[in-house]
């Protein structure tokens, strides 16, 4: 039995990666890779999956592949949205929870996610918190992280904190400019939690490698450059009308995707 938690896997010098799964085939092909790589992996499932398939399905299907795998893996709720989703995600087995309250004022923040830490720590269950906003790639503006704000919130006890550095989430070209000043910064305020990076598609490779060398970042939540294999080799299965089911065209999917995540995980 290998289910983690964050603490678990984010100790060390390098990071670790928070890999976006949509369906069956990432999941497994996810941990493929971290197997062969012989590295921890975090399995996140957000809120476009948790709209496509209940929460508790997500939760006992993470728990059945970290169970089995020879690798620690993270069972993790991304971009939870209040108290109420965090609890029922650590019922259906999740072994991490986000919540996001980076919406809101600090003080409302800094109240649910406590009662998150709560809840969750009681159970054994990780807390990643989010302060300032990671906008989207042609949509929501970011708001940079503040130290000050970074300070307050790590009192609640969260074990890794999501920040706003230049990262934008749904980049499909690795173009963010990452403010490495206020990097430091954030790090020093808060010195010995580990800071996360959402967007991480958006960031070249070799800048991930200089911030997990230079900086307190030990997670990176990558979606957009693995969906974007997941699309082309899916498209690539259609081709040949040979192959028409559900299983057949879909498992054409997960060597690709296994590859893919293979690069991701050596490169951090
Ligand atoms: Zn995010």
């Amino acid at each position: 039995m290998t289910v983690a938690t964050l603490p678990d896997v984010l100790g060390g010098p390098r990071a670790v990666a928070g890999l976006v799964v949509l369906g069956w085939e990432e999941a497994r092909a996810f941990v493929d890779a971290a197997e062969a790589e012989g590295r921890a992996v975090i399995l996140q499932a957000g809120p476009g999956a948790r709209a496509y398939m209940p929460l508790e399905v997500w939760g006992r299907m993470f728990r059945v592949l970290a169970e089995a795998a020879s690798v620690p893996v993270v069972c993790h709720l991304d971009h939870g949205d209040g108290f109420e989703t965090c609890h029922r995600a650590v019922e259906a087995g999740f072994s991490s929870v986000m919540y996001d309250g980076s919406a809101l004022p600090l003080w409302q923040n800094f109240e649910v996610t406590q009662r998150v830490v709560d809840m969750a720590h009681a159970a054994g269950v990780s807390v990643e918190a989010e302060l300032g906003v990671v906008g989207y790639a042609g949509g929501a503006a970011s708001q940079a992280t503040d130290p000050a704000e970074a300070v307050a919130l790590s009192a609640t006890g969260i074990d890794a904190l999501a920040v706003s550095v230049g990262n934008l989430h749904l980049m499909t070209e690795a173009e963010a400019v990452i403010d490495f000043n206020a990097l430091h910064a954030i790090g020093a305020a808060v010195p010995g939690l580990p800071l996360v990076l959402h967007g991480g598609s958006g960031i070249a490779a070799e800048v991930r490698r200089r911030i997990v060398a230079e900086t307190a970042v030990r997670k990176f939540n990558i979606g957009t450059e693995l969906r974007q294999v997941f699309g082309a080799s899916l498209r690539n299965a259609m081709l040949d009308p040979a192959i028409y089911d559900h299983i057949g065209i879909l498992s054409r999917t997960v060597g690709p995707l296994t590859e893919a995540a293979r690069g991701v995980i050596r490169g951090l």
